[in-house]
């Protein structure tokens, strides 16, 4: 069967195999990996070895940790805003200015709106610089396209804490070129960048970032694991011992940092495979896969684009998503039969979010190029069969 999920999402046939080769029997240690204690040298080297390679793909700089954590995308929320608080760069600069920084969020779908609720359950003030699009007739906003950098309402550079947005909106099918925001952001000020849905599709210009938060579950591995590479100069921290004292361990990134990820049991067995689909990420190469989903997606937004009175795609051409591709047919009736005719094809979760219906197809790394031919000449048939 083609998956096309949203996440948790297909793993490589050839990790998954490896996986089953040696799930009871660990390469000969005589136990399994879900067996294995976290402190045990065979472990200790599936962890370095699982960091090192993804260092080694997405060219981290040294002065950049790379942190296995819990909690999934939504706990890098909470921790982001809550470490940069915290930090001694944050800190300095608001002594100096004698108040509160403010932190800046591009609100550009679903997941960067959670992000953002996240902040104030926590009694923070976030900023929205942009808050999607709004319609001249309606007057309603809407997630289909981003405004123009000019229009963003970013806090001047010496009153912000770090600018946050989400890279690829899973939900609504937005995807943000890399450079927009660090382009249009003061270097001073840290971007902090979820990318759990779009995060070894392509290659990442690192440097430019404070931090990259991302959930595994959609490119990189199973869900229970969550990665942030974060620059070290951020986790540097105050002297004041409040701070710290108010941020929970397992959202601490200097908790996992100072201990190798490994301050309490981490989700070992995610993190196994992890490595495993980093092994195989490197084989392909980043460029690559790049193309690979250039290629996948284009195939679809072509057939969209075809018949746009029946396929009918709601998002701005400039940000359409490589990974996650949205769009409604005529009527919901249409819909459903979509989404049962292609299960009948072995092509599954097509069904749209749960917020917006219609369909959702996701194609990420693991997503050979034969999965979105088969799903193209679905969508013909059904249109041959469908349009009035
Ligand atoms: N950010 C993005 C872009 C996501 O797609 C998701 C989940 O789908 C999350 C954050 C939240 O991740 P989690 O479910 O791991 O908390």
């Amino acid at each position: 069967a083609w998956n096309f999920s949203a996440g948790p999402s297909v793993l490589p046939l050839s990790v998954l195999e490896e996986v089953q080769h040696d799930l009871l029997n660990y390469k000969g240690h005589g136990m399994s990996v879900l067996e294995m204690s976290h402190r045990s040298k065979v472990y200790g080297d599936i962890i370095a070895d699982a960091e090192a390679t993804l260092r080694r793909m997405l060219k981290v700089p040294d002065n950049y940790s790379i942190l296995f954590l819990q909690g999934g995308g939504t706990g890098e929320f909470a921790a982001a805003y809550l470490n940069l608080f915290a930090s001694k760069l944050v800190r300095d600069k608001q002594r100096k200015l004698g108040r509160q920084l403010n932190c800046d969020y591009l609100v550009t779908g679903s997941w960067s709106t959670n992000g953002l609720k996240e902040v104030q359950r926590l009694g923070g003030k976030p900023n929205v610089v942009v808050n999607g699009v709004v319609s001249a007739e309606s007057g309603k906003i809407s997630y289909t396209s981003v405004p123009a950098v000019t229009e963003w309402k970013l806090s001047n550079p010496e009153e912000t804490a770090f600018v946050y947005y989400c890279e690829n909106e899973t939900v609504h099918g937005v995807e943000l070129p890399q450079s927009m925001v660090v382009d249009a952001v003061d270097p001073s000020v840290p971007v902090i960048c979820d990318m759990s849905s779009n995060m070894l599709s392509r290659p990442v210009d690192v440097k430019r970032f404070g931090a990259i938060i991302a959930g595994a579950q959609k490119n990189m591995g199973p869900a229970g694991v969550t990665i942030a590479i974060v620059r070290k100069d951020l986790l540097e921290r105050d002297d004041d011992p409040e701070i710290t004292c108010n941020l929970p361990s397992v959202l601490d990134w200097c908790y996992f940092d100072s201990a190798g990820s490994m301050p309490h049991t981490p989700p070992t067995f995610a993190i196994y495979v992890c490595g495993l689909v980093f092994k195989w990420a490197e084989k392909q190469g980043l460029d690559a896969l790049e193309r690979l989903r250039e290629a996948r997606s284009k195939l679809v937004y072509d057939e969209i684009d075809a018949h746009p009175e029946f396929f009918l795609g709601w998002v701005d051409k400039r940000y359409r998503s490589g990974m996650n591709l949205v769009f409604n047919l005529p009527t919901s009736e249409l819909e459903t039969q979509f989404i049962s005719e292609a299960a009948e094809h072995n092509m599954l979760q097509l069904k749209g979010h749960r917020k917006l219906g219609g369909i959702r197809i996701s194609l990420y790394n693991a997503m050979p190029i034969e999965g979105a031919e088969a799903f193209v000449a679905f969508m013909k048939d059904f249109y041959a069969k469908n349009h009035k």
